[in-house]
Formats: C-alpha cells, structure tokens, sequence
C-alpha cells in the first residue's frame, strides 16, 4: 500500500468518505484521492513529496496562486495582533471600502464565513425585502448546501447523482422553482406564470459547477429585464466568478447590474470568507439595522480579513492582471481545441476568463449537455493527467481554475500531455 492509500484508509475509519467535502473524493473517476501537504505557487506536493500543476487552486480561492508573498506578510502581522476579537475592526471597514470600489452594484456589504452562508443569507434577505417566498434557480448550478438550493443542484451533487439529497423535506423546497439554465423562453414562461410571486432569480453568471458554462449572448440581460418588470430581486452568485473574471467579477465582465451579489473563494485569500452585498435600500434591512436576522461568531475574522485584503488589494492594484490572466487561459484552451481538432476527439473546450473545463461530448450549454459528457473517457483522460503530474478537478461537473503563478512551461507541459492521452 503506498502512502497515500494508508493515508485515506486511515481517514475513512474517522471521516465520512475520508474527505471534508465531497468534491474532494474521487468518486466519479476512481481511486485514491490524493493527500496534500504542502503548495507553492502554481504547485501541489503531496504527502509523498509528488509535485502537481495545480488546477483546482483550491477550488477558486488560489488566484495568485499558493504563499503569494503579500498575503503570507499579511496574514504574519495579524498573527502578532491576534485572530479573533468578536468586536468590530476597522480592517473590516476598509475591506468593505476595497470591495465596493471593485464590484460595480455593491453599495453595502455584510461579511460572513462561506458562499453557503452568503448564498442562504441573500436569498432570506430578499424574501424579507419583497416579502415573497418563491426563489428561482437554474439546473446544475450551485449555491452552497442550505436546503432550499438542494434541487438539481451541481458540484458534488451532480457528481454523486443525489437527485433526491436526504435530510431535505420537499416543504423546503416547495418554494424553489428549478430552470433549465440559457434556455429563455422558458423563462419568460415561468414569469408569464408566477413573476409576481418571485421573490428573487439566483444565478452563476458563468456556471461553473456543470463544468464551465458562460451564458449564451443576450441571456443576462434577459434575466435583468424580467427581474425589473417583476419586482423579483436579481442575484448573481459571485462566489466563482467575483474577483476572477474581472476586479468586478462577473457583473463587470459582462456589464449588468444585479441587486444582490454574493461571494466567497477568493474573497478570503484562501482563508475561510464569504459575503453578500448590494443596493444598499435592500442591504439595509440586515440587523441589526433591520428586520432580517443574520449572524456569525467569526464573520469578519481578522485573520481571514488580511488574507482577503491582501489578495484583493493585488488584484485591484495590478492593471495588467486580468488581461494576463485571461490571456493565458485561452491560450490553453485554443491549445487543447487544436489537439481536439487534430485526434478528432469527441469533445469540448469551454471557457470564461480563467475558468476553462473539457467536456467528452459536443456543446455545453445547460445541464442537460453537461451530463452528456463520456465519463469513462474524462476518467481515463483524469488519470492520465495526474500520474503526469497534472491535478485537475476529478469530475468533469468542475471547473478548472488558472492562477497567476501558472507558467508558459506549466501550460505546454499541460498540453504535450493532453496530446499523448488524447491521441493514444
Ligand atoms: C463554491 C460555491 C458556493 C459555496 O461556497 P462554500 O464556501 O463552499 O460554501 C456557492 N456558490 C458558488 C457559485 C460556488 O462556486
């Protein structure tokens, strides 16, 4: 038995699955997942000293890649100052004032520890504000584990097949209507219906929770106009696509003004955050400064506020780095397109900024065609990546991720690999 193997031998005596999270076990390719122990910009190295490209950047967190040097002085000096007060911090201002510069619709923000509490907190926010209990979300997206998002939700739901999750009652989710995602006359059909009981659309502005997928041309704006004409509240779930496609996110990159935003991932730096924000009228209501209740021991935890701070204060300062970041991801993705091309591969390339997946099947628009994807061929094609020193994410439901820190050698590295899988 390698190391490794003992290693989640030893782990599924005491953890369920031997993983924290789902998405970290490797059940829809197959054998072991891989235990890290340490990470150095765009590199994983695992508990036998393997080196890996990484490219799940722990899953979205890692934008700068692993121990950026800003955010390792930042997180020493708030060790010296202490981790956690339970009082206000005036660092909490100030990240405040960082995030409101940056995302075009956020007048005001409330910190919290995940995108789940973010997600959970938005939509009792804007039940609370229109003072309706329906919500909308689309098929294979994904907003956290809260009960009321747990239908045909992505991420490790879609991997596991939990079509039916347990412990959630069905008078939870009663009041969630489920839509198949860039599909708008069926939109403009459930609206027609019941618009005026909507009390908000949550969605990914890109999905990256079937594998990436960007919305067809005109799709967003069509989800703004019906929230407008509704009353509904637009919430775009930021928590993947803020701070990664633009110093905006999402909303940025596409230009479209939704009410409440959420976030996570690399809102933290790699340190355990989320948030919700907005147009401050509906912010407002949050106690204490309003009726809707919403609360956290640890939100705005000092340590986890530097290393969020320090992140976002790179990505805000650096006018070069999303074009740089972008540009390197498409780069690889014309680079796998041409291998594609040339093997006559059955498969796909999506990508949206530096969030890039490959599907075994032909377009990838909804959830529908992301399920169609040949698992045995992703399988195989994971497994070979990894033995090369390649770490992906082990479901073909997953976006991969590109960092800063990625080289040109990582990325012909990635590619002169892909080429002898593929044409194998
Ligand atoms: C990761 C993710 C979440 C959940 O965030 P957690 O911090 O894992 O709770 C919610 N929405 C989207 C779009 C995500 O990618």
């Amino acid at each position: 038995m390698t190391k490794n193997e003992s290693l989640f031998t030893e782990a599924q005596k005491y953890i369920p699955g031997g993983v924290n999270s789902p998405v970290r076990a490797f059940k829809q390719v197959g054998g072991t997942p891989v235990f890290m122990q340490s990470a150095e910009g765009a590199y994983l190295y695992d508990a036998e000293g393997r080196q890996y490209i990484d490219y799940i950047n722990s899953w979205g967190p890692m934008i700068l890649g692993h121990r950026h040097p800003k955010v390792v002085q930042a997180l020493r000096e708030q060790i010296g100052k202490g981790f956690s007060y339970g009082t206000p911090t005036e660092l909490e201002t100030e990240v405040a004032q960082l995030i409101i510069g940056m995302v075009p619709s956020v007048e005001m923000i409330r910190m919290v520890s995940s995108g789940t509490e973010a997600c959970m907190s938005a939509i009792r926010l804007a039940r609370g504000y229109t003072n309706r209990a329906k919500i909308l979300k689309f098929e294979g997206h994904y907003h956290g584990h809260a009960d009321s998002f747990l239908k045909k939700a992505g991420s490790g739901v879609a991997t596991l097949k939990l079509d039916a999750p347990g412990g959630v009652p069905a008078a939870v989710t009663k009041d969630t209507i489920v839509a198949p995602f860039n599909d708008e006359a069926a939109l403009r059909s459930i609206f027609a219906e019941q618009g005026e009981t909507l009390a908000a659309i949550i969605v990914e502005p890109v999905a990256g929770n079937m594998g990436c997928v960007p919305p067809l041309p005109g799709y967003l704006e069509t989800l703004r106009a019906l929230c407008t004409q509704y009353g509904t509240v637009l919430i775009f779930d930021e928590v993947m696509t803020g701070f990664r496609l633009a110093p905006g996110g999402a909303q940025h990159y596409f230009n479209i003004m939704p009410d409440l935003s959420t976030f996570g991932k690399i809102i933290g730096g790699g340190m355990p955050v989320g948030a919700f924000g907005g147009k401050k009228e509906i912010m407002q209501r949050i106690a204490p400064s309003g009726d809707v209740y919403q609360a956290g021991t640890l939100s705005g935890n000092p340590l986890a506020m530097s290393a969020g701070y320090a992140t976002l204060q790179v990505l805000a300062k650096d006018k070069t780095f999303y074009q740089r970041l972008n540009d390197k991801t498409a780069s690889l993705a014309a680079g796998l397109r041409e291998i594609i091309k040339r093997n006559g591969t059955q498969a796909i390339v999506n990508q949206s900024g530096s969030m890039i997946s490959l599907h075994f099947c032909g377009s990838v628009t909804d959830f529908t065609s992301a399920k169609a994807g040949d698992n045995e061929t992703f399988k195989k094609f994971f497994h070979g990546m990894l033995e090369a020193g390649i770490y992906l994410p082990p479901s073909a439901f997953e976006t991969w991720f590109v960092c800063d820190a990625l080289g040109d050698q990582d990325i012909e590295f990635t590619l002169k690999t892909a080429e002898s899988l593929l044409s194998a």
